[in-house]
């Protein structure tokens, strides 16, 4: 069977891509719905005539123009930008696709011998650059290493409801494989369908349940990995352990720079039967945001507790009229909007109804009607990236986290920095996942933008955005990792003995500091 290929910019297969008359219909349908972008999208520059600087040198493995191009970058905004242009300006020098860990062992010795730089590669959808493939000083190039060949799920604990799966497995990889026994690991970040096991861990991804195990920590059993220089790292399987520091945290978040993770034991579950949902209204965010803390302080642990302004309701919920009748999908988008689902344990839900209505929230119980259109527009929204990208629309979404008693005022701040630097547009704010202390605000900036100011454009809204959350107190990311994009504010945020304990054991593990040069910290 042919391998499915991915496109080499943006998102998606190559077999899945819209036809040039449904990419015109869709940018159409957009820039009426937004008032501004340009209804003819422009071309994307063909495989054939993109143009790469010429490998540094030699190397057994695929230098050819798709995998040199597929594996340059991530898929931030900028890179969506410019690989719709053919511009690829760190392409690896060879791209290798070990089948087994034996495999990746040669392929780190490979590069090891010759000082060559190496960039674990997942699905590659990192947007904080965290893929780029840009050598340390004093390396002779770069090796992009695609774990897709380690795809499988190894063995299954019905027991004790756990599997331990290659890195290299994929969202729906993964699920297929786990379904067979029943189970499932049901974490659900927007990039589902193309990121990896290995690159959720690697970033300490965040998945799309609002409270309760929103990250993949939680779901970490125990974690195996290679080291640059070939060591095997791996921790036992435990439910819970005070022994010290934990060997997989280390790894978590570690973004590759301290070693290749290979396979991880990960917590699994049953496929859930049950299930109730409704989207309440709120007349506006500040009395959703105190309904949103009432459920969560109250321990009700709902699946999903998502809280949309109603500008960024409007948008996801255009086209909602089928589901919930255009009168009443009119109402609910001049308010704001919660979305609010229990799973399996769903008796909570009437209690978190009632505290929504004591918060001013109209409950509209039942499947469907937003609940289904926001699932919709969550699954459609990275391919809607390239198409806007195509049409002159900046689309950028930026997360953070923050405690509650800061929150209200905190949203206010950063919207207002961001809205500034982007002049005209809009910057709209859900809030993603709920704790008991504090909350993760999402950010979605959309506006006009002339072809080939983007960069610019881009670098001054994520500058304001950046410094705002920052100078707020809240985290440069809450589930997008750091890369390089976030790597000035990180660097402020983090405490300074810890940069020096994350140098040191990279100094141990790595000490000619070949894994992923520059991404998280300086090695030196
Ligand atoms: C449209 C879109 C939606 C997104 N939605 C979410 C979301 O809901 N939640 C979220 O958390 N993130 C989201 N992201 C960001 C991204 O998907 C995550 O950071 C994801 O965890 C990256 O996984 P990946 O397999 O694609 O890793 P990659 O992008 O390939 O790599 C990410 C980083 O991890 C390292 N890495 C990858 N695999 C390994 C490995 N096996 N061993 C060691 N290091 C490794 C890489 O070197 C790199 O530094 C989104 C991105 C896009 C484009």
């Amino acid at each position: 069977v042919a391998e499915r290929r991915r496109k080499y910019w943006g998102w998606g297969y190559e077999d899945e891509q819209p036809a040039p008359d449904e990419l015109r219909a869709t940018a159409a349908g957009l820039a009426d719905h937004l008032g501004f972008g340009d209804r003819e999208p422009e071309p994307a520059v063909a495989l054939a005539d993109v143009k790469l600087a010429p490998p540094r040198l030699e190397t057994p493995y695929a230098q050819d123009t798709w995998s040199r191009a597929a594996h340059a970058q991530g898929r931030s905004y900028l890179d969506v930008v410019r690989g719709l242009r053919g511009e690829f300006p760190h392409p690896p020098d060879g791209v290798a696709f070990p089948g087994s860990e034996e495999e990746l062992r040669g392929v780190l010795d490979w590069c090891g011998e010759r000082d060559v730089a190496v960039v674990p590669f997942g699905g590659g959808t990192s947007v904080v650059g965290g893929v780029d493939a840009i050598p340390g000083p004093g390396h002779a190039g770069v090796v992009a290493v695609n774990l897709r060949g380690l795809d499988r799920v190894l063995e299954v604990d019905p027991v004790s409801r756990a599997a331990r799966i290659q890195a290299g497995a994929t969202g729906p990889g993964l699920e297929a494989q786990l379904a067979e026994h029943g189970l499932t690991l049901r974490f659900y970040p927007q990039s589902f369908e193309l990121s990896t096991l290995g690159g959720w861990i690697a970033t300490r991804a965040g998945g799309h349940f609002a409270t309760g195990t929103t990250h993949i920590d939680d779901l970490v059993e125990s974690v195996r990995a290679l080291t640059a220089e070939g060591e095997l790292w791996e921790s036992r399987r435990l439910p819970a352990s005070g022994a010290g520091p934990s060997p997989d945290r280390m790894l978590l978040g570690s973004e590759g720079t301290l070693a290749v993770i290979t396979e991880a034991w990960v917590r699994v579950q049953p496929r859930p039967e049950r299930r109730r949902s409704a989207t309440v209204t709120f007349p506006d965010f500040a009395a959703g945001l105190e309904a949103m803390r009432a459920v969560v302080q109250a321990g009700l642990r709902p699946a999903n507790c998502r809280l949309l302004e109603p500008e960024e309701a409007r948008l996801t919920l255009a086209g909602e009229a089928s589901a919930g009748g255009e009168a009443s999908g009119r109402d609910r988008c001049s308010k704001a909007l919660m979305v609010l689902g229990f799973e399996e344990v769903v008796e909570p839900a009437d209690r978190a109804f009632d505290l929504c209505r004591a918060h001013g929230g109209e409950v509209s119980e039942g499947r469907g009607g937003g609940s289904g259109a926001w699932r919709e527009a969550f699954l459609r929204a990275p391919y809607l990236r390239d198409t806007f990208a195509a049409m002159g629309v900046l689309s950028e979404t930026f997360e953070t986290a923050i405690t509650w008693e800061r929150l209200p005022g905190f949203v206010a701040q950063v919207k207002a920095a961001a809205a500034q630097a982007l002049g005209e547009g809009s910057v709209m704010c859900r809030v993603t996942h709920a704790y008991p202390d504090g909350a993760a605000p999402y950010f979605t900036v959309l506006g006009p933008v002339r072809r080939g100011e983007e960069a610019d454009r881009w670098g001054r809204v994520k500058a304001a955005a950046s410094e705002a959350i920052l100078g707020a107190g809240g985290t440069i990311t809450h589930h997008h990792a750091v890369g390089r994009d976030h790597r000035p504010y990180y660097d402020r945020q983090r405490p300074e003995p810890f940069a020096h304990a994350l140098r040191a054991a990279k100094a141990a593990l790595d000490p000619r500091a070949r894994l992923n040069p520059g991404v998280l910290f300086d090695a030196r």
